[in-house]
């Protein structure tokens, strides 16, 4: 069966968005880093699942090495699962997500956000980034404009509106998301 499947840092948002696309309610460990297995949901009336990876990224109050470890469980899950993954969400928080960004940057480190779209464009895995919290952002053409630019995604964000949902989970404000995930289950068949 195709599979759809979220990944993110913890706290963007999965979990809510996972339950307002399947109608499931969907409770786990709420601690950062607790669930290590995916989550599978079957999404009716389309034959595909859903699959909620961990978060990770920043967790705070978790080892290293355990992070590490999360963070290589998510990349073999889709390595393994590619071929039948219809698509990879990427969801990052609307608000906060370009400055985290810029701030690992500075670092000198890839950011786990852009690293994350990359890692799915390499495995073929179709990228979708849904960009959550939007309730929370004043400049909403800019922000995202700024956001697809860190992600190599060429301003402005309109024209990449196949790849970047603007979403507000909480608010079950997710339409543009169920849309991009509509046309890839149409090409798919
Ligand atoms: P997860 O760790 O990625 O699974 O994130 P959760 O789904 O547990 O959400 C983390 C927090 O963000 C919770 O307090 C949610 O209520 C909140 N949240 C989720 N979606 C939205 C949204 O669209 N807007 C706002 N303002 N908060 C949200």
């Amino acid at each position: 069966d195709a599979e759809v499947v979220l990944v993110g840092r913890s706290n963007v948002g999965k979990s809510t968005l996972m339950r307002e696309l399947t109608g499931h309610d969907f409770t786990t460990g709420k601690k950062p880093g607790v669930t290590r297995q995916p989550n599978h949901y079957d999404w009716a009336p389309e034959s595909f699942m859903f699959t909620d990876l961990p978060g990770f990224g920043f967790m705070s109050g978790v080892e290293e090495d355990r992070r590490e470890a999360i963070k290589t469980d998510v990349v073999r899950y889709v390595e393994e699962n590619a071929e039948h993954v219809l698509a990879g969400v990427l969801v990052v928080d609307g608000k906060s997500a370009v400055d985290i960004i810029d701030r690992h940057t500075n670092d000198e480190e890839i950011p786990h956000d852009v690293e994350l779209f990359s890692f799915l464009q390499d495995v073929d895995v179709p990228p979708v980034v849904a960009v959550n919290k939007m309730d929370k952002v004043e400049d909403r053409d800019a922000r995202l404009n700024e956001l697809c630019e860190r992600l190599g995604l060429y301003p402005p964000w309109q024209q990449w509106d196949h790849i970047v949902a603007p979403v507000t989970a909480k608010r079950g404000s997710i339409e543009p998301l169920r849309e991009i995930l509509r046309e890839r289950f149409r090409e798919a068949k």
